[in-house]
Formats: C-alpha cells, structure tokens, sequence
C-alpha cells in the first residue's frame, strides 16, 4: 500500500497494567506526527487511547476521534483532537472510524478492541473491504488471540486464506512496513456495509 494518509487505531479505553503498552502507544503516536499520518480513534481522552492521541498531537500531527454522545462523558470526549465527530451510537462509531481509515493498527486492548478487530476481520472475509489490518503483539498481550484464530482455521471454521487478512507484528516500529507490504485497497466498498 503506496500513501497511508490515515491510520485508524483500536486499543484500550484502559491503560492495563503493563506500563510498556503506555509507551508503545506513545511511540506509535510520535511516529505517526513525524510521517504525516492522521490518527482516526475512539474519541476518548482516556487510557492507551487517550495517550496515543497526546502523542499524536505533541507530535504536531492530525486527530479525529469518534465518540457517541452517550460515551462522551464516560470516556471523557478528547477536546484537543483537531476533528472530534460525535455520533448517535456505537454502530455508527465503527462504520465512520472504518470510513475515514486507510488501514488498522490494534493495540493492547480489552472488550471494545476485540470487537473492533474481529469486526474488521470479518468484514473483510465477507468481501466488504480490503483495507490492511495490522496487530501489535506488544509483549506478546495478543499471543492468546493469535493462537485462537489460528485453531479457528485449523479447525475448519474459517478458511486459510483468512489468514491473510491481518498481520501480527511485535513492535510499532514495524506497524508501517507492515501496512506498506499490504496490496492497496482495490476499491472503495464501505457503501456496500449497509
Ligand atoms: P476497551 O478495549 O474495552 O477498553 O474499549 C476500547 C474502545 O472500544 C472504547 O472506546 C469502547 O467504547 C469501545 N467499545 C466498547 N465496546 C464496544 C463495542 N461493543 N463495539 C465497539 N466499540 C466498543
């Protein structure tokens, strides 16, 4: 993939309780100011979340946050993003962030993060899009999901050629080889979502 102009990241609304994944989303959010890449997130001020949009703007760089009205407060709505977009509800949340994205890049996360990752994978093992998907194993946190979708494929309930459509990488520092060796998207098919 030849211009990564926007990089939509999922990770935690919370920090957990390795600091290292505090500063893989700082790292991530310096090197996306210094390539000119704007960061499309949760909207949320709070968490890795919250510290990879700090990084991103110290660093000088672009921010749009996504946050429905109803998550604003909880999440605590990032008033210094450059673009805060608030929307009716969860399900237009994924569907704009997924719009306004190029590719994906996964953090450590709980829940929500998971949610937002399987959704990606699966949109695109229905055909709907096919933009890159990028995981960063930080200290190995999505080892356990790696394996899982790896026995999901051994077991015959996804097909090999799923494996395809998500790379797991061990440092931010490989998130944008890894975007980059993705082919480009071959077609703008968020319209057939719906
Ligand atoms: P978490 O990984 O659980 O800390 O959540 C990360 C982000 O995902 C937060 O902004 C949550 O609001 C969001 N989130 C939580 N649950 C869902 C869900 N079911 N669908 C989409 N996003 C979610």
């Amino acid at each position: 993939m030849a211009d990564l102009g926007s990089l939509c990241v999922y990770c935690g609304s919370s920090t957990g309780v390795d600091p290292a994944h505090g500063e893989a989303a700082r790292r991530l959010g310096e090197l996306m100011a210094e390539r000119g890449v704007r960061l499309i997130f949760g909207g949320g001020r709070i968490g890795l979340m919250g510290a990879l949009a700090d990084a991103v703007l110290a660093g000088g760089g672009s921010v749009i946050g996504v946050i429905p009205g109803h998550l604003e407060e909880r999440e605590v709505g990032h008033r210094g993003a450059t673009e805060l977009i608030v929307v009716g509800g969860m399900h237009e949340r994924k569907r704009r962030m997924f719009e306004l994205a190029d590719a994906f890049a996964v953090l450590p996360g709980g829940l929500g993060t998971l949610d937002e990752t399987l959704e990606i994978i699966t949109w695109r093992q229905l055909g709907l899009h096919d933009k890159p998907l990028v995981l960063v194993d930080d200290g190995g946190y999505w080892a356990p999901l790696r394996g899982l979708l790896e026995h999901i494929v051994e077991r015959g309930f996804a097909r090999p050629d799923t494996r395809a459509f998500y790379t797991f990488v061990d440092s931010v520092d490989d998130v944008f080889d890894a975007v980059a060796a993705a082919p480009a998207p071959r077609r703008p098919a968020q319209e057939e979502l719906l």
